[in-house]
């Protein structure tokens, strides 16, 4: 098992180092989060071990039971195992509290109450949080995120009101497509809004610096696009088998 995720692991940089290329950039200008949903502590050490320094969950719940068993091993570990976790999936107000303190990126704030209760969290706890704002490129009724028109929108209203929250990007969840060039245009009009938010504010509580954008079936297209996070699960860890009562 072990050796297995850091053949995948080293595969997928390979991949990430090659599109980066395409795109005029470099291996190292492109932030790889290793998505460990579903995935056993065991597994999730293994990739640690691997490299792997960047985790994304999209529950809450996972988070929260798998924070401590791995803090132990990263702090009994001899090397530098400073890991990140990233909250990928969509986030319930109510649950804000149980994650402020673990995760370093938020990417799926798609409202200014769930800023706002960001903000007050860590207000409480006298820290601001990194956050992504999650777009819904191609306007899919199944999926969270804020219309693109609207970004601008949200992102004033988060600077006006949430003290405690930096906006450090965007991000995105394209649909499913067979062949993943189907749905570079998505990608790139994200890429487009990213670029032009981040000319128009430039402040303090918005640093933008991360466009994450990419799973496993398209990182590459994303990166192509200019994606500099991708989020990566089955390709690092394999198939993911979701547990009856998951
Ligand atoms: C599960 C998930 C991923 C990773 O998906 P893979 O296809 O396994 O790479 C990326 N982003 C989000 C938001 C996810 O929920």
């Amino acid at each position: 098992m072990k050796d297995s995720i850091s053949e995948n692991l080293d595969s997928v940089m390979q991949r990430i180092a090659a599109a980066a290329e395409r795109s005029g950039r470099s291996a190292s200008d492109v932030r790889l989060v290793a998505v460990s949903k579903t995935r056993t502590p065991d597994e999730i050490k293994s990739a640690i071990e691997a490299g792997a320094l960047d985790l994304g969950e999209n529950k809450v719940q996972e988070i929260t039971s798998k924070y401590d068993i791995l803090r132990v091993f990263t702090e009994n570990s001899t090397k530098n195992r400073n890991i990140k976790w990233h909250m990928i999936g969509h986030l319930q107000r109510n649950k804000v509290k149980y994650i402020a303190d673990k995760v370093s990126l938020i990417h799926s704030v798609d409202s200014l109450r769930l800023a706002d209760e960001i903000s007050r969290r860590m207000d409480a706890c006298g820290g601001t949080m990194d956050v992504l704002l999650q777009v819904n490129a191609a306007g899919e009724a199944s999926k969270s995120g804020v219309a693109p028109g609207e970004v601008t929108r949200l992102v004033s209203d988060i600077i006006e009101s949430c003290a405690n929250v930096r906006i450090r990007g965007l991000m995105t969840i394209v649909p499913f497509a067979e062949d993943p060039d189907d749905v570079r245009r998505y990608f790139s009009d994200v890429r487009s809004l990213y670029d032009a938010v981040g000319r128009e504010y430039r402040c303090e509580r918005l640093d933008f610096r991360w466009l994450s954008m990419g799973m496993t079936h398209d990182f590459e297209v994303a990166i192509e696009e200019g994606a500099n996070m991708v989020r990566v699960g089955t390709g690092v860890f394999g198939p993911r088998v979701y547990a009856r009562d998951a």
